[in-house]
């Protein structure tokens, strides 16, 4: 049985799941493809905490999330529909609790047991954010024009014809998150030593959106907290070193799409940013992930990688994925020799 190394200093990591790590690309949707891709991406985890990081968890929800609307919708008959915020809580009990059963096995094989922790987290916004004006975000599926303007009326939803793919869809806003309510108490177990025998999973799917009201108490709200952006501020709670965001590309690449394109592999923040503000980052799916690795590195983390499943091991190590550091401080980066550039860098 592979040995576990001692822990490392600064060593807490955060890894964001998105949703190819956790479905697979061409999976069917059924629960054991979940399983099959989520035993593979459990391996690369379990190996980088027998590598002496300590890892906490966070994940996306889209497909989970749409999942259940759809079934809501269609059960409304005879079970009263939940309202998403609800929803969002149970997709953060249905993914965590695949990643526990896979991951808490992988983790015995690599001879590093643990607990893996799935949290229902709450993530505050603002009432007052822009979002809630100008909800923005498509959810589940598509309607006529008629379905539109009974559920308006019915449900007092908002929603905007897709003129691209024909229909209407409900749309929502997508706020800020705030404050991660419950990052003290993870926080203060991390800090107590608890990361040696505990994963936790925390703010799935950007955890459950909730407005603060009077006398301290705390409403869910109908929106979407984009997962890279929760998941820069989880790190940033938990005073982790490292934020990883895993997606379905080995990193951000500049022309994607293009027959220039290129993976950027070690990039500064400025860089990054000016890449960022050039409009290089698709709206909605890269650009999030690279403001969220700029947030972090910008307020004190050491450095953010965004990188896929398959390049975990490496791009941890400086060899793989695109790798920020925030010029401005003295980071891993700046003293180390350069790696010699590994998949997931070069041309794309
Ligand atoms: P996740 O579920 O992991 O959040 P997304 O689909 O939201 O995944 O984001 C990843 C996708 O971003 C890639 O599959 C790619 O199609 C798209 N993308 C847009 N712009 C870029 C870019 N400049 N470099 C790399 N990928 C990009
Ligand atoms: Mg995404």
């Amino acid at each position: 049985m592979p040995r576990e190394r001692a822990p490392l200093g600064g060593r807490r990591l955060l890894v964001a799941l998105g949703g190819n790590a956790l479905q697979g690309a061409r999976g069917t949707g059924t629960w054991t493809d979940a399983v099959r891709q989520m035993r593979r991406t459990a391996r690369a985890l379990a190996r980088a905490v027998a590598d002496g990081h300590e890892l906490v968890l966070t994940h996306g929800n889209g497909p989970q999330v749409g999942n259940l609307l759809r079934e809501a919708e269609l059960g409304a008959a005879e079970v009263p529909p939940p309202p998403m915020f609800v929803l969002d809580a149970e997709s953060e009990g249905q993914v965590g609790y695949l990643i526990a059963s896979e991951l808490s096995a992988a983790l015995d094989r690599a001879g590093a047991p643990r607990s893996v922790l799935p949290l229902v987290c709450r993530t505050e916004v603002d009432p007052r954010d822009p979002a809630f004006r100008i909800p923005d975000k498509p959810v589940g599926r598509y309607y006529t024009r008629a379905d539109a303007d009974r559920l308006r009326r019915s449900r007092g939803w908002t929603l905007r014809e897709d003129a691209v793919r024909g229909g209407w869809r409900r749309v929502v806003p997508s706020p800020r998150p705030r404050r991660w309510l419950e990052a003290p108490a993870v926080r203060a177990a991390l800090d107590a030593g608890l990361g040696r025998r505990c994963v936790f999973v925390v703010t799935g799917g950007g955890g459950v959106p909730v407005v603060r009201e009077a006398r301290g108490r705390y409403r869910g709200v109908d929106a979407v907290i984009d997962k890279d952006r929760a998941a820069a501020l989880a790190a940033r709670a938990l005073g982790c070193g490292t934020l990883v965001i895993v997606t379905d590309v080995p990193g951000a690449a500049v022309a994607f799409g293009t027959p220039s394109a290129r993976w950027l592999g070690e990039v500064s923040a400025g860089e990054l940013d000016r890449r960022r503000r050039a409009g290089e980052f698709g709206a909605g799916t890269m650009a999030p992930k690279v403001e969220a690795v700029l947030d972090f590195v910008r307020h004190g983390g050491r450095r953010a990688i965004i990188t896929d499943i398959g390049s975990l091991g490496r791009a941890l190590e400086g060899r793989a994925g695109t790798r920020v550091r925030d010029e401005n401080r003295p980071g891993p980066y700046r003293t180390r020799r350069r790696a010699a550039p590994g998949r997931g860098e070069g041309r794309a």
